[in-house]
């Protein structure tokens, strides 16, 4: 059996014995679709990429061919690429700006099509991360009410520190004064502590598909 299956199916066992709803989307960035294949054959549904560009040349002919797939967008998304995201990414993982809400508000009209949106938190209050400031996050919320958006969950990257699950549960958290249902975060180091503390989707590149060059 191919290696990146492999990884995938040793990752789901391990993940289905600590939160039956956590789900992975493999994270493919940088990876030719060849070398994805084996895991869309094996019938993996969720897949995520970060830049718009590459996500448009890479799955436009295999999302037609395979149905099922779901495209997850986890990287920053300029409001001059809304246009070209939808309808290929089913799900924005980096809704951070009322602009941001306003575009896809009206995108999600022209093509009759509305993607799952999750409000990026900036969880550790990082200068040079994207999302929403904890101490801004419920008025923006409340604000983009208005947009009719299919707002599902809340996403976070925390910072770059050997334990991150105070940061998950930071999320926990403000997840539970809201009624979004789902939350995005762990990824290849933290995905185990990220489904112990109720996390619907693990964001997983590396651990699957191996080091990026
Ligand atoms: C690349 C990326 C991931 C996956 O990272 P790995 O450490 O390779 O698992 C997850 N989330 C986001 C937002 C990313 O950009």
């Amino acid at each position: 059996m191919h290696n990146v299956v492999n990884n995938l199916i040793l990752i789901n066992k391990e993940l289905s014995a600590i939160n039956s709803n956590t789900k992975i989307i493999a994270v493919s960035k940088t990876f030719p679709i060849d070398y994805i294949q084996p895991t869309i054959d094996h019938g993996h549904i969720h897949f995520g990429e970060n830049k718009v560009q590459e996500a448009l040349e890479k799955w436009t002919e295999t999302k037609e061919k395979n149905k099922s797939i779901k495209l997850h967008l986890i990287g920053k998304l300029q409001t001059n690429k809304v246009k070209f995201c939808l309808p290929l990414f089913d799900f924005i993982h980096s809704l951070d700006s009322i602009k941001l809400a306003d575009k896809i508000a009206n995108e999600q009209i022209k093509k009759n099509f509305k993607p799952k949106l999750f409000i990026q938190i900036n969880i550790g209050g990082e200068d040079q991360k994207s999302g929403i400031p904890l101490t801004e996050f419920e008025n923006f919320h409340k604000k983009i009410e208005d947009f009719n958006l299919d707002v599902i969950g809340l996403m976070c990257i925390p910072p770059f520190v050997d334990d991150t699950e105070l940061y998950f549960k930071k999320m926990v958290e403000i997840q539970g004064k809201t009624n979004l249902k789902e939350l995005s975060m762990g990824m290849s180091n933290d995905y185990l502590s990220a489904a112990k503390n109720s996390a619907t989707y693990v964001r997983i590149g590396s651990k699957i598909f191996g080091e990026r060059s």
